[in-house]
């Protein structure tokens, strides 16, 4: 076990893991950030070990807070594909544009890389029940990684939350409870942390401020990326940004690499939101402290149902990460987020959801403002699968031509729909 310690962000208590905490017990919202022993951890992690193991994200497992591998609940997350898109590079100008392909994962999103630790942890520290509170990418992985382990999963969803997305928890045997949204606070929250606070249960949202295990997934992200471009460190790397936990993984990721002297400096790093929810973004443009960003105001508007989270949770580690790596926050519109998605899929043949196209609209906007040179290493993480919100893609495509098995039919409807034969 290589966990020194867990510290909270804002107040600096200290805990051990044996203590088996999830948040820091003054409830003022800090996040546990897990302090590991590199020393030891650089002793054992080389480069030649490192490469001779299985290319997943347990790969990584002294850097995780799991404290050995019996405890591993796995459906074979992570160890995603870093492809390099020469046919979207070529578009946009760019001599080295990667994608890093999130949608592989077992449920279809990157947030398996989370739900996969701390579903671990919940085993480790022996929690029969567990509880999140979401209607999406975050809550379909728990329900999956808690079917594997036995751990009963609740899923706390707001009363509006769409039906399909409801079916894939239903589907791995979640107890879903549909919470009536009534007034500016977040209810599904509220009643998650009565779960937690009176009844005992395991918290696990994906949100680090409510359960500090599961953000610590996400960081094999930047690991694997390392790895996959042979060491080198890229220039830029698109992240969609909502709650800010992915952003706050990914820098982690980062940084633990730094500690073990593999990597010797930082990629920026780009937080890219919808303009219908962009408080951490508004946050980085007023260079406000990061304990304290505000809120955004109103219900967010977006098709990106993956990044609308009104308050970004852990964003003082996110915003950090945008300061400390010289990066920058961009916002994009529906209509852009669409554009990035076909072309994603045309070009590249990669099918993603709003949320997980989002990087990629914030790249080409980045672009567009002259915030990225064409021989950069430039990383875009595309974080969530299209067929997780299949009414989407429907809506932006149109009804394709139907015809009589004839040969003068095809000819003349391929001429007049696709231009020529
Ligand atoms: C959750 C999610 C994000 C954003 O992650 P945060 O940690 O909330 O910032 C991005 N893309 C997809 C597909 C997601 O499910």
């Amino acid at each position: 076990m290589y966990v020194d310690k867990l510290v909270c962000s804002r107040c600096g208590r200290e805990y051990s893991l044996l203590e088996k905490p999830l948040m820091c017990v003054r409830k003022d919202l800090g996040r546990l950030d897990i302090y590991y022993n590199y020393e030891e951890i650089s002793r054992i992690l080389t480069r030649d070990v490192l490469e001779k193991r299985p290319f997943n994200m347990w790969r990584y497992l002294e850097l995780l807070p799991v404290p050995s591998r019996d405890y591993i609940v796995s459906l074979g997350e992570g160890g995603s594909p870093l492809l390099k898109a020469m046919r979207l590079g070529e578009k946009l100008g760019l001599r080295n544009l990667y994608l890093k392909d999130e949608t592989r994962n077992p449920t279809g999103s990157f947030k398996d890389r989370a739900m996969s630790v701390s579903i671990s942890m919940a085993l480790y520290f022996n929690y029969k029940k567990a509880v999140i509170a979401s209607s999406g990418n975050a809550a379909a992985s728990l329900a999956a990684y808690g079917a594997r382990a036995n751990i009963e999963v609740y899923a706390l969803v707001p009363h509006f939350a769409s039906r399909s997305k409801i079916s894939q928890l239903l589907m791995y045997g979640a107890k879903v409870i549909k919470i009536r949204w009534l007034e500016a606070e977040d209810p599904t929250v509220k009643m998650m942390r009565i779960l937690y606070e009176k009844y005992g249960f395991y918290l696990s949202p994906s949100f680090g401020v409510f359960n500090p295990y599961q953000v610590e997934g996400p960081k094999t992200i930047s690991m694997e990326i390392i790895e996959q471009l042979q060491w080198q460190t890229p220039d830029q790397v698109f992240i969609p940004t909502g709650a800010a936990s992915l952003l706050t993984g990914v820098y982690k990721g980062f940084r633990d690499f730094n500690k073990l002297g593999f990597i010797d400096k930082y990629p920026k790093l780009i937080a890219v939101q919808p303009e219908g929810n962009h408080p951490l973004v508004r946050a980085w443009r007023e260079r406000v402290d990061p304990f304290n960003i505000k809120p955004w105001e109103k219900p967010p508007q977006t098709i990106a149902t993956g990044l609308e989270d009104t308050y970004p949770w852990d964003g003082d580690m996110g915003l950090r990460a945008l300061y400390d790596t010289k990066g920058y926050g961009i916002v994009v519109s529906d209509e852009e987020i669409v554009k990035a998605m076909k072309l994603l899929a045309s070009l590249e043949g990669i099918f993603a959801e709003p949320s997980g196209a989002a990087g990629l609209a914030g790249l080409i906007k980045a672009i567009e403002e002259k915030l990225v040179d064409r021989d950069e290493i430039v990383v875009v993480l595309v974080t969530g699968h299209g067929l997780k919100d299949v009414d989407i893609a429907m809506k932006i495509t149109s009804e394709p031509p139907t015809i009589n098995p004839s040969e003068e039919e095809l000819l003349n409807t391929i001429k007049t729909y696709y231009g020529s034969l």
